[in-house]
């Protein structure tokens, strides 16, 4: 905090579709933060903005896939005194990080031959670079999650994380099960909640973008068995749940596990 007594509050893109500082900046709330924070570096919404100055609280968004953004991301963590990782990019790689196919041919089929300023990588979580204080989950996150989030840190508390999964907001609401009724591949059972089972109130179900409740828990195997039996194979399984978990280490593992002695 500065000699105003004002939050120092810094919002960092990494690569990104900016969704998420979109959604914080669309907030009407955050109208009632600005009395009592001061935008250090935000460059959505702020052009004087500075990305080497000490804050309070730095906020990043999108995932680290280039060797510059490595160094920002640990200059970052220099400067602030809380790190809180936002959305689905920041926290598990995001989607961009789904892909087997190596950087060059995947670099090829953006870029061709152009050249560009920066030296790319492979997407990767920001708390692979640094230590990370807090995760704000969702792609992108819902408007209470930064509410919350930022609310608790500003009265100098420490927000909790959610444990339980989709499943229980989703049975909670009364939705029908898109699973068990339909068939269809939900991730919810493996999802941490806080999105009030969105996708399934859609009737759709749910792709896990607020990232695994827990790497160690049994509920990967048992879902990955159910899909099985729905007739999935151990491709489309790890394909599926990969798509917001490719840095999860275990997954291969767990999924591999029930398929042992089976015959595909
Ligand atoms: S988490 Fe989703 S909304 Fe946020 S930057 Fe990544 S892709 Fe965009
Ligand atoms: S629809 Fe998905 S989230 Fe809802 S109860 Fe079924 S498996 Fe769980
Ligand atoms: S239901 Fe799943 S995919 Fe949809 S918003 Fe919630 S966590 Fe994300």
């Amino acid at each position: 905090m500065e000699g105003n007594g004002k939050v120092r509050i810094g919002f960092y893109a990494l690569t990104s579709c900016y969704g998420c500082q979109l959604q914080l900046a669309m907030m009407d709330e955050i109208l009632q933060l600005i009395p009592n924070a001061e935008i250090v570096c935000w460059f959505m919404v702020e052009r004087q903005s500075f990305e080497d100055k000490p804050v309070d609280i730095a906020l990043i968004e999108g995932s680290v896939s280039t060797e510059e953004e490595v160094e920002l991301v640990k200059r970052i963590r220099g400067n602030a005194r809380i790190v809180v990782a936002v959305g689905a990019c920041a926290v598990q790689g995001g989607v961009q990080s789904w892909t087997d196919k190596p950087l060059e041919e995947l670099w090829k089929t953006v870029y061709g031959d152009g050249k560009v300023k920066f030296e790319p990588k492979m997407a990767e979580p920001v708390s692979k670079y640094i230590k990370v204080d807090y995760n704000i989950y969702g792609c992108p996150p819902e408007k209470k999650d930064f509410l919350y989030t930022l609310g608790t840190l500003l009265i100098g508390s420490w927000p909790e994380d959610i444990d339980y999964p989709v499943c229980v907001e989703c049975r909670l609401k009364g939705y029908p099960c898109v699973l068990i009724e339909k068939g269809e591949p939900c991730l919810g059972p493996i999802t941490r909640a806080g999105c009030d089972a969105r996708c399934p109130g859609f009737g759709i179900a749910c792709i896990g973008c607020r990232g695994a409740i827990g790497y160690d828990v049994a509920w990967f195997d048992s879902l990955a068995r159910t899909f099985r039996e729905k007739g999935l194979t151990r491709e489309e399984i790890i394909e599926r749940m990969k798509i917001f978990n490719a840095h999860n280490p275990k997954l291969e593992e767990m999924v591999n596990k029930i398929f042992e002695g089976v015959k595909e």
